[in-house]
């Protein structure tokens, strides 16, 4: 008679005993005190702490060391990595999460509710960064805890993880660590958890986002408006010159019209993919525009397998005060997004450049306002296969395969700079109220986010790359 150990339903059975007996919501309403928010400088002592006496007891209490690393970029966003690496190790996981949040927009959460404060009210957990990000690491590093101790310290893969404090500032050195302490990160593949899931009742898991550019277009004729009376007619209008920019650039259905920002298909992988997934399911969810977009295409294929140029902002003359004058200047504000493969983020200022000089509009500046690579493993990626039969298995429910997020995280930083095929399950939900006043995490989401890493963490046990 063999003597069985302990198996992979009781390591997702400790992960939810965790939940049940009040620990998971102990451990988050520690780290949701901590007023990590890192567009706020005075509160740079804040993140210490929370490297210092939260992330740091509980991961060495797991096995790891760990450091604290100035940030080459930025003096009050620091980074926090460590490291539990086993001598047979058969391949190396790096986990990642950020310890800061947005700005707690105190006095506009419903009744009262403070935001440093997790607070239970029915399925809601409210708290400022408890979606974004603070559950999404402590569900990992909690799952984590438990698939070491039911495996008697032994995992057979080695741990690594990293965690930013400026994600909400817009990742600041970033990259730049990630290259200069390429060995120190090394690994094999990446899984960590940040964003929304497709809805609150699909697990979900995705491989990348896509890439996002802010353009300016800037149209500067004269220093001052005239008399549209004494000289229109006779001087260029700035408005109208940026009106036949805009219109040159995206239809009126939403149609990009610079071939160059265009993608040239979708490959079969990421089709089969978003074959399954629904835009707009969830309650309070805007209903979609009919036709919008590029013709001929779904909306899940519009939204994760496309490219976007929208429109943020233009300004000419006075909106609030309008005077029968001819404006001198103008300028709009747009936003690119674009999906791996289809335009380098290098080329796409250069692109609308080469478009706008075609049409005859030389006259508009366009400005490079900086943004983020697109990324995305490949479906097929035996990674993300392993990641959606584990989640499968632990749920019951087929999850979702979402090739990349629509909007954009700083994934090149580990898919690119790391070399890492990047798999990303999220625990949070697209009713959440991320970067809102009564921002929250669903309690059910978040017991079933335990049983889904401690099930995944347990079946890398006995993989072997
Ligand atoms: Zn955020």
């Amino acid at each position: 008679m063999t003597i069985s150990g302990p198996t992979r339903s009781d390591a997702v059975a400790a992960a939810h005993g965790r939940f049940d007996s009040g620990q998971l919501f102990e451990e988050l309403a520690a780290r949701v005190q901590r007023r990590t928010v890192s567009t706020d400088p005075s509160l740079a002592e804040e993140t210490e702490e929370y490297f210092r006496a939260d992330l740091g007891p509980a991961v060495q209490a797991m096995g790891f060391t760990w450091n604290r690393f100035d940030n080459p970029a930025s003096s009050t966003h620091p980074f926090f990595v460590a490291e539990r690496i086993e001598e047979d190790a058969a391949f190396t996981v790096l986990m990642y999460g950020h310890a800061d949040v947005q700005p707690p927009q105190t006095g506009q959460w419903r009744d009262g509710l403070d935001p440093w404060t997790l607070t239970v009210d029915g399925d809601r957990w409210y708290g400022r960064g408890s979606a974004d990000n603070k559950a999404q690491h402590t569900i990992n590093l909690a799952a984590l805890d438990e698939v070491i101790r039911l495996s008697g310290g032994t995992l057979g893969y080695s741990v690594k993880l990293l965690v930013e404090s400026g994600e909400e500032a817009g990742s600041p050195g970033l990259s730049q660590f990630c290259a200069d302490h390429r060995e120190e990160l090394a690994a094999d593949v990446f899984l960590a958890s940040d964003g929304p899931r497709m809805s609150a009742e699909t697990p979900t898991v995705f491989l990348g986002s896509r890439g996002t550019t802010l353009i300016r277009l800037e149209v500067d004729e004269r220093d001052r408006a005239h008399h549209s009376g004494n000289w229109g007619g006779v001087l260029s209008n700035a408005g109208t010159i940026l009106a036949h920019a805009l219109a040159s650039l995206v239809d009126a259905r939403g149609r990009i019209l610079v071939d160059a920002l265009r993608p040239t298909g979708i490959d079969d992988a990421v089709r089969r993919a978003t074959s399954t997934l629904r835009v707009g399911s969830d309650p309070g969810d805007p209903a979609l525009t009919e036709g919008w977009g590029e013709p001929g295409l779904s909306p899940a294929e519009r939204l994760f397998a496309w490219n976007t140029l929208e429109i943020l902002d233009f300004l000419c003359g006075d909106p609030h005060q309008p005077v029968g004058a001819i404006p001198g200047s103008a300028h709009a504000d747009l936003q690119f997004r674009c999906v791996v493969g289809s335009t380098d983020a290098e080329a796409v200022v250069p692109a609308i450049r080469a478009h706008l000089q075609a049409a005859g509009l030389d006259r508009v500046k366009v400005v490079d306002r900086g943004g983020m690579t697109a990324t995305r493993l490949s479906p097929e990626d035996p990674w993300a296969q392993l990641a959606l039969a584990s989640l499968e298995e632990t749920t019951g429910k087929a999850p979702a395969l979402v090739p990349n997020l629509a909007g954009t995280i700083p994934n090149g930083a580990f898919a690119d700079v790391l070399g890492l095929p990047t798999v990303w399950v999220p625990h949070s939900y697209p009713g959440c109220a991320q970067h809102a006043p009564n921002e929250h995490v669903l309690a059910s989401l978040t017991r079933e986010a335990m049983g889904i890493m401690a099930g995944l963490l347990w079946d890398l046990r006995s993989h072997r790359p």
